[in-house]
């Protein structure tokens, strides 16, 4: 099996698996229990805010555990809805993902005014848009990190130099960046963060929010006292050592991991522009997390090039995970100006640090094939063969 599907999911690192193992069988203390055989518990939460701060340069007392990044998100655009007194204002990009997006429909069912701001063909957030939405009444500026369909990196230091003049709170889906790409909350003046264990070879089931101190925030998962009081229900030990484990060791990594992928990315995406005719890549080729990569082909159907591939034991996919069994096509390909049908004819490649070079090769050339035998049966294609 060759798996290029790592931003929908990635294998969890086996040193990581070996620091959750302890409290899934001996130390299984509830965390917030008086008794000393509770301290592991405690010290597992500890070292694990401690690792992730570190990496954010902040405090271990700024980060709360979710149950994943789509938790993260609802409670950053809720809670600060909630908390956001008389101001109704929040603006986003068009190409959030779902946890985003639904979160703030559904907020303006509730009579929030929500801008979404427009990207360029490259996938890139319209600034001049975002600085010309802003009223008196924006409270929140979310802006991702980096795209889930496509990999383009925002501008995110600018964003925040923007919110913080305004006195607005910025938070940024890193979902997709966090344990990929350098991050400073406070270099690049971020108030909220989101971000997922399986993203960066850790488990699922666990994520994180970091709340600057001086963001005003509402709770979002109501209940016991846990996580200082803001974040109820019993922790998932086990998740939040193996979040701080994989934060850690990616972070520790990032530059070899990030040159190998960056140097396969390129490969891949050379063999297929030059190998494959009317493929083109979406999303700006700089500025792009180094294990994504999204073409399209055209005279191609995207959904059975992947069938094709699965044949051959080759993970892919034509977006989001989370909309693989929609029939409506991805809002991100859209924002950046595809048709719909060449959104159909368009998938997603996603390596990781464990994809091999012969790997890499072999799904170009199966990709090549594939295409070569879909296109037999298209008219059109054949129409402009004819005319060659
Ligand atoms: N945000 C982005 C950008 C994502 O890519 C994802 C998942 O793919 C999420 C949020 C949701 O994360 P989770 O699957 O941990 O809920």
């Amino acid at each position: 099996m060759i798996y290029m599907d790592n931003a929908a999911t990635t294998k969890i690192d086996p040193i990581v698996l070996n620091e959750m193992l302890p409290y899934m069988t001996e130390l299984y203390g509830n965390a917030s229990s008086l008794y000393s055989f509770s301290n592991s518990s405690k010290n597992a939460i500890r070292t694990s805010k401690e690792r992730i701060s570190n990496v954010l340069n902040t405090k271990p007392s700024n980060i709360y555990f979710t149950s994943c990044g789509s938790e993260a998100d609802n409670w950053a655009i809720i809670g600060a809805a909630k908390a956001s007194k008389n101001k109704r204002h929040i603006i986003t990009s068009k190409i959030e993902h779902s946890a985003i997006i639904n979160s703030c429909k559904e907020l303006e069912k509730y009579g929030f005014d929500v801008t979404y701001v427009n990207v360029d063909n490259n996938g890139n957030v319209k600034i001049d848009e975002i600085i010309n939405s802003i009223r008196d009444d924006t409270f929140l500026i979310s802006v991702m990190f980096a795209n889930n369909e496509l990999g383009t990196i925002q501008p995110i230091k600018e964003i925040g130099e923007i919110a913080r003049k305004h006195n607005i709170f910025f938070h940024t889906d890193a979902v997709q960046a966090f344990g990929h790409e350098k991050i400073d909350v406070n270099d690049m003046k971020i108030d909220l963060l989101s971000a997922s264990g399986h993203k960066f070879n850790g488990p699922k089931g666990i994520g994180f929010l970091y709340i600057s101190e001086s963001c005003s925030i509402s709770n979002y998962i109501l209940g016991g006292e846990q996580e200082s009081g803001r974040r109820a229900g019993t922790e998932n030990i086990p998740g939040i050592a193996g979040i701080g484990m994989a934060a850690m060791l990616s972070y520790n990594k990032l530059e070899i991991y990030n040159k190998y992928q960056k140097m396969l990315q390129e490969y891949m995406i050379n063999r297929i522009l030059n190998e494959i005719p009317y493929s083109y890549l979406n999303g700006a080729y700089e500025n792009r997390l180094a294990n994504n990569m999204n073409f399209t082909f055209d005279f191609v159907n995207g959904e059975s090039l992947l069938i094709m591939l699965d044949m051959k034991n080759i993970c892919a996919s034509t977006g989001s995970a989370c909309h693989q069994s929609s029939k409506t096509p991805s809002h991100v390909l859209q924002a950046i100006g595809l048709t719909d049908k060449k959104i159909r004819g368009s998938i997603r490649l996603t390596i990781s640090h464990d994809t091999t070079k012969k790997e890499a090769s072999y799904v170009c050339d199966k990709i090549r094939e594939a295409i070569f035998e879909l296109r037999q049966s298209s008219p059109e294609y054949n129409d402009i063969l004819k005319k060659m």
